[in-house]
C-alpha cells in the first residue's frame, strides 16, 4: 500500500498511571484497535497499548503502558517510567482518596522522566451523578506548566480522545494540531444525557479558570 512503513510515524511512549480502579485499563480497552501486548519486563507485569491517531498533520503513535495491577499493592518500578515521552495521570472523581494521590504519581514521573514531558491529569467517571471531587477541587495541576487538566468518562466515551490531542499537541509541538481519525471506539456502556447540563457548566468553569487547554 501506499502507507509509509510503521517506524516514520512519530511513536510515543506514554505512562498511565493513577490510583487502583481509576479506570485506566477500561479507558485504554474503549479503542478497538491496537491489540494489548504483553512486555516481559523483569519484576513488573506491564501491557503495551499502540493506539494510533491521524492529524492534520500526520500520524502519531502513543505506545500506551498500563499496568497489570501494581499500583494497588505499591508504587511501580523505575522501568515503568524509563523512557517515557509523556504521560496521563488519571484519578476517579467519585473518589477523593485518588485525587488526594495524584501528586504521589506526579513525583514518581517526575523522579524518574525528564521533567519537561507533558502530562494530562484526567478526571474519570464524571458519567456518575455523584461526584465527590468537582472542577474547582482540582488544583494540582495550576502550578505546573506542562500538566493539562481533562475530565472523561471512560465508560461513556466522553473526552476519551481529548487527552491525546493535548499530548499530541505539545509532542509534535504544534498547538494547531485536530484529530482527523482516532482508533474505532467501543460503544458507550452508560449514557450520560442527565448530566450533560451539569458537566457542560463544568467545562465552562474549566475553560474560564484557563486550565485545560493549551494555555496561550
Ligand atoms: P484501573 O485499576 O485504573 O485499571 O481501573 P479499571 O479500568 O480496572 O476500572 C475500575 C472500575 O471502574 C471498573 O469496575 C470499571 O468498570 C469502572 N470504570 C472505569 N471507567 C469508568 C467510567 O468512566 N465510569 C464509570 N461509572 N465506571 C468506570
Ligand atoms: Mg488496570
Amino acid at each position: 500500500s501506499s502507507q509509509p512503513p510503521t517506524e516514520q510515524i512519530p511513536s510515543f511512549k506514554l505512562i498511565l498511571v493513577g490510583d487502583g480502579g481509576a479506570g485506566k485499563t477500561t479507558f485504554l480497552k474503549r479503542h478497538l484497535t491496537g491489540e494489548f501486548e504483553e512486555l516481559y519486563e523483569p519484576t513488573i507485569g506491564v501491557q503495551v497499548r499502540p493506539l494510533l491517531f491521524v492529524t492534520n498533520r500526520g500520524r502519531i503513535l502513543f505506545n500506551c503502558w498500563d499496568t497489570s495491577g501494581q499500583e494497588k499493592v505499591g508504587g511501580l518500578r523505575d522501568a515503568y517510567y524509563v523512557h517515557g515521552s509523556c504521560a496521563i495521570i488519571m484519578f476517579d472523581v467519585t473518589c477523593k482518596s485518588s485525587y488526594k494521590n495524584v501528586s504521589r504519581w506526579y513525583e514518581d514521573i517526575c523522579r524518574v522522566c525528564d521533567l519537561r514531558i507533558p502530562m494530562v491529569l484526567c478526571g474519570n467517571k464524571v458519567d456518575v451523578n455523584k461526584r465527590q471531587v468537582k472542577p474547582h477541587h482540582v488544583t494540582f495541576h495550576k502550578t505546573k506548566a506542562n500538566l493539562d487538566y481533562c475530565e472523561m468518562s471512560a465508560k461513556g466515551n466522553y473526552n476519551v480522545d481529548k487527552p491525546f490531542l493535548y499530548l499530541a499537541r505539545k509532542l509534535l509541538d504544534d498547538p494547531d494540531i485536530v484529530f482527523l481519525q482516532g482508533p474505532a471506539m467501543e460503544a458507550p456502556e452508560v449514557e450520560m444525557t442527565d448530566i450533560d447540563q451539569q458537566q457542560k457548566q463544568y467545562e465552562t468553569e474549566i475553560a474560564a479558570a484557563g486550565h485545560g487547554s493549551n494555555p496561550t
